[in-house]
């Protein structure tokens, strides 16, 4: 179901596409506690944060490689890492960055992302609270490579 609301967000209103990055990876530090959101009641842990005197940028690992763009659920994960890091330190991330394992790619956190993104919370809560839909698997690989995991009570860790 998300993954069906994330593909539908994206012919609604275009997600960016994200560009190649070469960032230095000594920057990249490891986070202790996961972050909240009391909003929107997310809860979420990025694989590093970059943290400078004037920004905080989050970094979520892939597995992968990058044939083309980014999938958009990897999108909107690194999306909610940015919702999540401007909540908890009051710090709005410009960007965050897909590390995969043959590029690094930097995506924008417009506000059209974060519109897009919020549209998509609210929306899959609000089916959540009309019916229940089941998970369709039972494939741990697939729910750690999803990009709702953070905010999915179905998913299997
Ligand atoms: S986390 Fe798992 S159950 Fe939840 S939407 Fe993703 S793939 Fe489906």
């Amino acid at each position: 179901m998300l993954l069906w609301l994330s593909g539908r967000q994206r012919r609604a209103t275009g997600l960016p596409a994200g560009r190649v990055v070469y960032s230095d990876h000594s920057e990249w530090g490891e986070i202790e506690t996961p972050l909240y959101d009391p909003t929107f009641n997310l809860t979420g842990k990025p694989d590093y944060l970059v943290e400078r005197s004037d920004e905080i940028i989050p970094v979520e690992v892939k597995s992968s490689r990058l044939k083309s763009a980014p999938y958009d659920s990897h999108i909107y994960q690194l999306a909610a890492y940015c919702l999540l890091i401007e909540q908890t330190f009051s710090i709005k991330p410009a960007y965050g960055i897909l590390n995969y394992v043959n590029q690094d790619i930097a995506v924008d956190y417009t506000p059209e992302l974060e519109q897009s993104l919020i549209d998509t919370i609210r929306e899959m809560r609000s089916l959540s609270r009309r019916r229940n839909i089941d998970r369709s698997h039972e494939s741990a690989n697939r729910c750690r490579g999803c990009g709702f995991n953070s905010v999915c009570d179905q998913a299997i860790n």
